[in-house]
């Protein structure tokens, strides 16, 4: 069975990188019918944040991944917080220590200095020299009894190499001799992540682990410790890296990177999972819009890229701005009435009354906008009156000669409109152009900036069958006057 995880380690929002991990991870689990579950790596408390936790759940849920096991619903391998499994990975390391494939290590600081120097001076990386895996039964004892500050160690074969067949890179040779025996239980009895996260990933049954390629250095070192752990190895497959344009490592200068700050910045969920879904992957051909559900019909992760993918913001506006015009209107419409109440150009009491309004508006104005928060400023003149003209068109289109004639005779025959249907606005004033002798635009502009105060915005006849005859005329008159 396909089991997949995404660990989160809860210092802050839930980023671009961590999404696109997450996202993958689903993806493969739904292509595979197998499960997708989510694990919180909390043992760090020094660098836990309030409310992250809170936060990258509302985000996976906002983005549309539903997780088959973790926090809020549980699931047969619990708990799936680590700082709840701490029993499990003492019980482990008991087990190793008894084998002989771990040992307790009670160098101070300063010991770990002084090797490091040492091995400055002969221009290696450092390495832990294994000095402590030789010390006595006795001498153990006594350090401890003496209640001397200890760290656990396991044993890393010092010959050799590790391999693996990497899902996505292929296959990864590491020499052991680079590796040391790293520390899995910290002096204040919690383990670390890479031990961790391999008695949770074999506890939890997880197939394949499907990370970011920050972590294939570590990944060695988790196969070697689930052969210690007489553990089989799970599947691996790291993902590329995201760069920004660059090619620089992704910062805050980069723009929006949580998905916390898309949502609030009028992103459509749908936008940013095709957008992370692109970051490394692609369905092959020039397509570049699909639904969570196409990908995952496509899916596969030999099509994952292997080298970094970039993250242009600039693409993600333009995608949002096709997501608000081509999905269905009663959702776009549902996810624009909040900002219409919080800019005050509606009342939430008055929601339901003037829903098909609303929903009009919303309907030929989305094509003009990129972001959900740029629909109320769009569409403001259709809940309030014009406060004042837009300059530029006021001396284009207001002070031509024979304007005021012409707005008179076009608010007359929207006056006598049988109907206000967009067909017949616009035969009506079609009929009075052909009448008239005038340009389409001589008519068309000024009424366009009486009504709407702009000189841009969406098609005439829309705006005015929107607004309706009272308003219209209404308007008409405040120009003339
Ligand atoms: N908690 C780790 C992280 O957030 C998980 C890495 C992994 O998937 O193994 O980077």
């Amino acid at each position: 069975e396909v089991r997949v995880r995404f660990a989160p380690s809860p210092t802050g929002y839930l980023h671009v990188g961590g999404a696109r991990t997450a996202l993958f991870n689903y993806y493969f689990a739904k292509k595979n019918n197998g499960k997708f579950i989510l694990r919180i790596e909390d043992t760090d408390q020094k660098r836990l944040k309030e409310d992250s936790i809170s936060q990258i759940l509302s985000s996976m849920k906002w983005l549309g991944m539903d997780w088959d096991e973790g926090p809020e619903i549980g699931g047969e391998y619990g708990p799936y917080f680590q700082s709840e499994r701490i029993e499990l990975y003492r019980r482990e390391i008991k087990r190793l220590l008894d084998e002989g494939k771990a040992y307790y290590c009670f160098c101070t600081e300063e010991d770990i200095e002084k090797e490091r120097e040492e091995q400055r001076k002969n221009k290696l990386p450092y390495r832990y020299s294994g000095r402590c895996s030789h010390l006595s039964k006795e001498e153990i004892e006594s350090n401890l009894k003496a209640g001397k500050s200890y760290v656990i160690r396991i044993k890393m074969p010092r010959d050799g190499s590790t391999e693996m067949e990497d899902l996505i890179r292929g296959k990864v040779v590491v020499d052991n001799g680079q590796l040391d025996d790293y520390i899995i239980m910290k002096s204040n009895g919690i383990p670390t992540y890479n031990f961790a996260c391999v008695i949770d990933d074999h506890a939890m049954r997880i197939s394949h682990v499907i990370r970011a390629e920050e972590h294939l250095s570590n990944t060695p070192k988790q196969i070697l410790t689930y052969r210690a752990l007489d553990y089989e190895v799970p599947k691996f497959a790291h993902l590329p890296m995201i760069l920004a344009p660059d090619r620089s490592k992704l910062s805050k200068r980069h723009g929006a990177t949580s998905v916390e700050e898309f949502r609030e910045d009028g992103y459509l969920p749908e936008t940013l999972v095709n957008y992370l879904t692109l970051l490394g992957w692609s369905p092959g051909g020039n397509e570049e819009l699909f639904s969570i559900e196409e990908t995952i019909e496509r899916f596969s992760l030999a099509k994952v890229n292997k080298t970094a993918a970039i993250y242009d913001i600039k693409k993600l506006s333009w995608m949002n701005g096709q997501y608000l015009t081509k999905s269905d209107l009663e959702y776009i419409t549902k996810e624009a009435i909040p900002y219409l109440i919080e800019d005050g150009l509606i009342e939430s009491n008055d929601v339901e009354e003037r829903y098909d309004y609303i929903k009009r508006v919303v309907n030929v104005v989305r094509e003009k906008v990129k972001l959900l928060t740029e629909i109320p400023e769009a569409s403001s003149y259709f809940f309030k009156d014009i406060d004042q003209y837009e300059e530029k068109g006021v001396k284009k289109r207001f002070k031509k000669e024979g304007v005021t004639e012409i707005l008179e005779k076009g608010k007359e025959a929207l006056k006598n409109a049988s109907s206000f249907d967009v067909e017949t606005v616009e035969k009506v004033y079609r009929d009075l152009i052909d009448e008239l002798g005038i340009k389409g635009g001589d008519i068309i502009h000024p009424t366009r900036l009486a009504i709407s105060g702009r000189t841009v915005g969406p098609s005439l006849f829309d705006i005015i069958s929107i607004l309706g005859k009272e308003t219209c005329v209404e308007r008409m008159d405040k120009a003339i006057s």
